[in-house]
């Protein structure tokens, strides 16, 4: 009997234990530690952002699914690794603090043969300050954020009604974020809105970014063959801003926010400040700071860990320059380097290299985007690890592992900017690989036949089709298996 712990049910934990569940036989246990009790489709959190959505409409509780499914669950927050148990526990244990209202606040040792960390990122708007929902801006990473951030912007549109001009600012709260993606379609589904409501003559909208140019998003920029010509990202996301009249403010890092005022300084050197009466600010991700113990009690943080909080896998971490990292060193197996039985996967892993080119100020300040691990690698990161363990738990622990790189791995991204069935657009982009790869693709790192972008209406449907699809493969409803990741 084996005993598979998964911390963290989002995209890719929630995809890997129901994989996992559906393989192994029942005499083995698969585990399920999270915070939330419900699970959370994040991608439509933008939508929910502009009171197009509900809270209902993006999120589910975890509990009833777990239940048909056979699947324990713990809802708790997990705190520290204790991979080689300890001298009263003989295999490795995670440490929960429960956030079940019924146990809040009592903690528990949950044992393992497996651990899958799939805790995703924390969302450090500590790091810039004055920025989040507790302070001057507001968020849509999660429901509860989304919907203050809807309350705010009615409040702005009923201002514009009033006839008072409005500046809203959408986008990163600091030079070293990541998801410039969800920003932009955020950005353009509050232009979209006040279009709709009849009060966009008024709104001055901003995007603020840390992107060096339109069109990196965190990948470095994408070249797309269009009617057989080559055209850049930075060129297409240009002309969607000069046609909705939406306003750039790229290269910048956020220092602090004050009611009203944004502190912002540019690669340049150069410190501004931005007024705004509506501001939504992504915050830099970190991991989620759990620590590590070894047999003996001594603090292994460090060696599990990277300085930013996410795990080390069997990346090529070692020090060199942007021009030397090359995409096989990018992970395949998630699998820890230290311990064989332990995985990262997801938002959780710590990626080796930034995609976009890395940029500072004179004085040092970093202001280029950490590289996204968005919801199809997640998913997909989170099946190949569970492969990888239903394998070893049937064969035995020389069994190969399932691979998947990043840097040898496609996606698809479909950006709103716009909700409504026939009023609505999206931007939708596919690319690979996600991790450009020079030597195989010398001129633009990725396949130009593979890497393309559409805008139009049929994105939006694309886009509202995944909601309708993934939130039914979540609640592992019938034939859930055949959608795809
Ligand atoms: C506003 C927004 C819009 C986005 N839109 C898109 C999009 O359109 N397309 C796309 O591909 N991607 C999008 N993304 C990115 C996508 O959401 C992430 O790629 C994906 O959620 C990553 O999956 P994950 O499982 O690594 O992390 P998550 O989905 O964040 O899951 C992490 C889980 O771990 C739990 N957890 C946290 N701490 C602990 C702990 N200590 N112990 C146990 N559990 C813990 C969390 O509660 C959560 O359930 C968007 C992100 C945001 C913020």
């Amino acid at each position: 009997m084996a005993r598979v712990v998964v911390l963290g049910a989002g995209i890719s934990g929630h995809t890997a234990a129901l994989h996992l569940r559906r393989r192994l036989a029942k005499e083995h246990e698969v585990v399920v530690v999270t915070p939330n009790s419900k699970w959370n489709w994040i991608p439509s959190n933008i939508w929910v952002g502009v009171g197009k959505m509900t809270t209902d409409q993006v999120t589910f509780p975890l509990a009833p699914i777990y239940a048909r499914k056979g699947i324990e669950f713990h809802q708790g927050l997990a705190t520290a690794i204790h991979p080689e148990g300890d001298s009263s526990i003989p295999r490795g244990y995670v440490e929960i603090t429960y956030t079940d209202p019924q146990k809040s606040g009592t903690s528990r040792k949950v044992e393992y043969d497996y651990l899958i960390n799939a805790t995703g990122p924390k969302l450090n708007f500590a790091a810039t300050p004055g920025l989040g929902p507790d302070a001057n801006t507001v968020s849509v990473c999660t429901p509860g954020h989304a919907i203050e951030a809807a309350k705010a912007f009615k409040e702005t549109i009923s201002k514009l009604k009033q006839g008072i001009p409005q500046t809203l600012v959408v986008g990163v709260g600091h030079g070293t974020c990541t998801c410039e993606g969800a920003a932009f379609e955020y950005a353009f589904n509050v232009e979209h809105e006040l279009h709709l409501a009849g009060v966009r003559d008024l709104a001055t909208v901003i995007y603020l970014t840390n992107e060096y140019e339109l069109g990196d998003f965190g990948v470095g920029g994408m070249t797309f063959t269009q009617s057989g010509f080559a055209t850049s990202s930075k060129i297409w996301t240009e002309s969607l801003f000069r046609e909705r009249g939406v306003h750039a403010i790229l290269q910048a890092h956020v220092e602090k926010v004050e009611p009203g005022l944004i502190h912002y300084e540019q690669l340049d050197g150069i410190k501004r400040t931005l007024s705004f009466d509506f501001a939504m600010l992504l915050p830099p991700f970190r991991g989620v700071d759990l620590k590590a113990f070894n047999k003996a009690g001594e603090d292994i943080t460090a060696d599990m860990f990277a300085p930013n909080g996410f795990m080390k896998v069997d990346a090529n971490y070692s020090a060199k320059s942007f021009e030397e990292w090359r995409a096989e060193d990018w992970p395949s197996t998630y699998q820890s380097p230290l311990f064989g039985n332990v995985f990262g996967v997801g938002i959780a892993f710590a990626p080796p290299h930034p995609i976009s080119r890395p940029r500072k100020t004179e004085a040092g300040i970093v202001i280029s985007p950490s590289p996204p691990r968005t919801g199809m690698p997640s998913g997909v990161m989170g099946k190949t690890v569970a492969l990888t363990i239903c394998d070893r738990i049937q064969h035995g622990n020389s069994i190969k592992a399932h691979v998947a790189s990043m840097a040898n791995m496609g996606a698809a991204c479909v950006a709103s900017a716009g909700s409504g069935m026939r009023t609505g657009t999206a931007a939708a982009m596919t690319m690979y690989p996600v991790v450009p790869d020079y030597q195989r693709f010398p001129d633009t790192g990725r396949s130009t036949k593979d890497t393309f972008g559409e805008i139009g209406l049929a994105g939006h449907w694309i886009k509202y089709l995944l909601h309708v699809m993934f939130i039914y493969k979540a609640k592992a409803r019938f034939g859930w298996f055949l959608i795809p990741e």
